[in-house]
């Protein structure tokens, strides 16, 4: 049996294989006689899960020595506070606001930091595109500078993260990574630090990846939570408190799904960006080719992740929906401040589910243009 084609932003589709594999480890991983949902985490079966996860975690993304890899809680929207609890220095902190995520997480930050300062936003155009880094206003000493580099919402993604040093700041970036992480390659030599919630690209919700180089951690501020300390987590091999044992666990079959990923001699996190190109461009291009959907995001920053469309006459959007649903085309409806629709084509999504979105608009518009 076929299972339909998932096009949720979040908790979002899961590769089937790592599914059945669940299925198969549910009750006793690996000859233990314990599910991994009933493990210590301080065991040495749940142990050596970790390990394996933490390192392929590295291996995929090409995360160099000097970055430690977190295992958190709380999702993007909780570091939007953990960072400048973290990172502020109690300081200036500079955001690029490209949708609604980077603008939620500027908000947040004014709660700890003694400035928050945009230093760029694409909000008067209704965050259609990304305002190109030279026009950035950085500030002098800012503690960090935050981007939002996929918005899930806006379909916005950075094809290239800035180097702030060729801007002329000495500010480690912050990059919310979220809603495409594992979908192409991440240049470190940019990066201070990365974040980003599980449930898009790398398996349930609960878990939160954090990748932070290592001369960041120990600033925190005196109110910052214990738990959310990224000092005492890294010190603490993410096990200070309980970590989302369930949610490693599956991020860790996923890594491996991801490593035995094959597109020509690429392999991993590489292969998948070439799918993920090929996947997008091929429902870009239908898009734009029609006069019955739009896509209004600027060609230069398209997401590859997240496309947001509308119809040209929203009077048929519970109609599209509808017919989605009976051909197997799941949660197409897009997010509530767009509207229209919104295929979110992660990893897990199939060429030929694209094709299958592709083939259904196709016959929809000969119905009813
Ligand atoms: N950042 C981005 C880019 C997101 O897409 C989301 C979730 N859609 C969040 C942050 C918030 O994640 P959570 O709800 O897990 O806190």
């Amino acid at each position: 049996m076929q299972r339909p084609y998932n096009f949720s932003a979040g908790p979002a589709a899961i590769p089937e294989e790592v599914l059945q594999r669940a299925a198969a480890e549910m009750l006793d991983w690996h000859g233990s006689g314990l599910g991994v949902m009933e493990m210590s985490h301080r065991g040495k079966e749940f142990v050596a899960i970790y390990e394996q996860a933490e390192a392929d975690l590295r291996d995929l993304l090409a995360v160099p020595p000097e970055f430690k890899i977190l295992f958190m809680q709380g999702g993007g929207i909780a570091e939007n506070a953990i960072v400048p609890l973290n990172l502020s220095r109690a300081g200036t902190v500079d955001f690029v606001v490209t949708g609604s995520w980077s603008q939620k997480s500027r908000k947040e930050a004014h709660k700890y930091a003694a400035e928050v300062h945009t230093a760029a936003s694409s909000e008067d155009g209704g965050f259609t595109t990304i305002p190109t880094p030279a026009s950035w206003q950085l500030s002098r000493g800012a503690s960090y500078v935050h981007i939002c580099s996929n918005e899930t919402i806006h379909g916005t993604e950075f094809q290239e993260l800035p180097d702030l040093k060729a801007l002329g700041s000495d500010a480690p970036l912050v990059i919310d990574f979220s809603s495409h992480v594992a979908s192409r390659p991440v240049d470190w030599s940019r990066v201070g630090l990365a974040f980003g919630g599980a449930q898009k690209n790398i398996g349930p919700a609960g878990l939160t990846i954090v990748i932070v180089r290592g001369d960041l951690l120990g600033h925190a501020l005196p109110i910052c939570p214990s738990a959310f300390d990224y000092k005492i987590v890294a010190d603490n091999h993410s096990a200070y408190n309980t970590p989302p044992t369930w949610g490693i666990y599956m991020a860790g079959l996923t890594f491996q799904w991801l490593k035995a990923q094959r597109e020509g001699d690429a392999t991993g996190v590489a292969a998948m960006e070439l799918r993920n190109i090929a996947k997008a461009q091929l429902l870009y291009d239908f898009i734009d080719q029609s006069s019955f959907y739009v896509n209004k995001v600027a060609h230069h920053c398209r997401s590859r992740m997240n496309i947001p469309f509308l119809l040209q006459d929203d009077a048929r959007n519970d109609a599209f929906l509808a017919g989605a649903r009976e051909r197997g085309l799941l949660q197409l409806k897009g997010h509530k401040s767009v509207g229209g629709m919104r295929a979110s084509i992660y990893n897990a999504m199939p060429l030929a589910g694209v094709q299958a979105l592709i083939d259904y608009m196709h016959d929809f518009e000969r119905q009813h243009a």
